[in-house]
């Protein structure tokens, strides 16, 4: 019989719940149950391979949330705004209300402050606001949380923020972060810090851990990016408006979370500090590039024509 204690997963098929998964499941102290939509997908196999008990289920569907955390004495909880939007709200509740209903010993909530509340009302960044009220919600109901603020993927250059190639001959990036300090951290590196924050329930039993791997300003990174890649990267500041101006879908909003930060966050140096402490294998944005150096180079190879910037 598994006297493991189980801990439940969501968002296991994706980024920082398969961060989290992996980690809990190499050190082999708990047992792991992860929750996706789908048990049939590749990513689900894969966490099955690697001795997960996969089970199906809903953030949307309240019934499916206390199948899943029957015996559990942990849940990793993660809510996905780029997919659901505002529904992401209902879904936090419905996973805060499946926790409080199992008496969960410990809620590992992947969340974020609320911007709108940093910015003194001035500035509406909903996948952040709605993580806030989240974060008060589960204080309210009086469960054991620790809250995690994870800072901005490394592996965003990848995806929402890949570089472009300008008339200049430079790879260029931009937005209004400014010339203040950037937190950035790889993504893989959060199931380390997650599962130390399990290993020490008292320790970290409602409190906030940041979880940043790189805390420099996005000239730094450029430099780095630069000197390890061999091609000339260069960050662009593109100012609050100009940048809500673009249109594309969530402009506005992430233009409101760079001015946010590049305004009311000056540095996340002791989120840093801790990180590294709960995960000493955190790695440095100039580890996480020369790891990733070939992908950035065939990214670079299969450019479009250079853009005006
Ligand atoms: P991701 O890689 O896209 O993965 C999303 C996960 O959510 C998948 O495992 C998916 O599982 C699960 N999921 C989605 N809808 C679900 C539902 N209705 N029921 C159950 N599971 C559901 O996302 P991620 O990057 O890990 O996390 C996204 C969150 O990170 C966002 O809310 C964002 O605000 C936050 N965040 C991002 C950054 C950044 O720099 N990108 C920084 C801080 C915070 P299945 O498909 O298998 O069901």
């Amino acid at each position: 019989m598994n006297q493991k204690k189980i801990i439940l997963v969501t968002g296991a098929t994706g980024a920082q719940g398969g961060s989290v998964a992996k980690a809990l499941l190499a050190k082999e102290d708990y047992a792991v149950r992860v929750l996706t939509r789908n048990a049939a997908s590749a990513a689900a196999h894969n966490l099955r391979l690697l001795g997960a008990d996969v089970v199906e289920g809903d953030l949307d569907d309240k019934q499916s949330l206390a199948r899943a955390m029957k015996d559990v004495y942990g849940v990793f909880g993660v809510t996905n705004f780029w997919e659901h939007y505002q529904q992401e709200y209902n879904q936090g509740k419905n996973l805060i209300d499946a926790v409080k209903q199992a008496g969960v010993t410990h809620f590992v909530y992947s969340s974020l402050p609320s911007y709108k509340k940093l910015s003194n009302g001035e500035l509406e960044v909903p996948h952040c606001d709605l993580k806030g009220e989240l974060e008060e919600y589960t204080k309210s109901l009086g469960i054991p949380f620790t809250f995690i603020h994870i800072a901005f993927y490394y592996e965003n250059f990848f995806s929402f923020f890949p570089f472009k190639l300008a008339e200049d001959g430079r790879f260029h990036f931009g937005f209004p972060q400014g010339y203040t300090k950037l937190a950035m951290v790889s993504v893989e590196d959060l199931g380390g810090v997650v599962a130390s924050v399990f290993n020490f329930p008292i320790a970290y039993t409602g409190r906030t851990v940041g979880v940043v791997g790189a805390d420099e300003t996005c000239d730094q990174y450029a430099a780095t990016l630069t000197r390890i890649l061999g091609y000339p990267v260069q960050y662009d500041y593109i100012p609050r408006d100009i940048y809500a101006s673009f249109g594309f879908p969530g402009a506005e909003e992430l233009a409101n979370m760079f001015e946010v930060q590049r305004l009311y966050i000056p540095s996340r140096q002791l989120d840093l500090i801790e990180s590294y402490g709960l995960n000493p294998a955190m790695q440095s944005f100039e580890q996480w590039v020369t790891k990733n150096k070939e992908r950035f180079v065939q990214s670079f190879l299969v450019q479009p024509e250079p853009a005006v910037v």
